[in-house]
């Protein structure tokens, strides 16, 4: 069993489809550990995607992530980190594969529905950056 953070972006939550997306992880083997609705401040998403900090489209990723509430998870199950990867679809949803979250619900690279944790090592570093122990059950 593994367990992999999920971001559902700004995006997705002003458009009304946080039940559609929770659907896809529910329905494809993976279970919601933990889950809450909140608005990043700057220094959070600052912070959160520290790794890109020095990619010039870091100053847009923070303005996005800020732009409104976003709804972050725990998902756990079999393979949760690829398995999530696999059903959100390429970071640029015009090159996502059919059917995934980024596919049919993402407009362009930065307004792209979801993140998801890309290894067991930043899952872990994710998940403790978003919840304590006692809210994942
Ligand atoms: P992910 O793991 O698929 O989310 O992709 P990355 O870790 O490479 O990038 C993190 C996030 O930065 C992406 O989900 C996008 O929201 C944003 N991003 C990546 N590349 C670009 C880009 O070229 N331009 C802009 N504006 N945002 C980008």
């Amino acid at each position: 069993m593994e367990q992999t953070l999920s971001i559902i972006k700004p995006d997705a939550v002003k458009k009304g489809v946080i039940g559609k997306i929770v659907d896809r992880f529910e329905s494809n083997g993976l279970r919601i550990a933990a889950m809450k609705k909140l608005e990043l401040s700057k220094k959070d998403a600052q912070n959160f995607y520290a790794v890109h900090r020095e990619r010039p489209f870091f100053g847009e990723l923070v303005e996005f992530m800020t732009s409104g509430p976003v709804v972050v998870m725990v998902l756990e199950g079999e393979d949760a980190v690829s398995k999530n990867r696999k059903l959100m679809g390429a970071t640029n949803p015009k090159e996502a594969e059919k059917g995934t979250i980024r596919a049919d619900f993402a407009e362009s690279i930065d307004a792209n529905a979801v993140h998801g944790s890309d290894s067991l090592e930043n899952a872990n570093i994710e998940i403790n950056f978003f919840f304590a122990k006692r809210e994942i059950s």
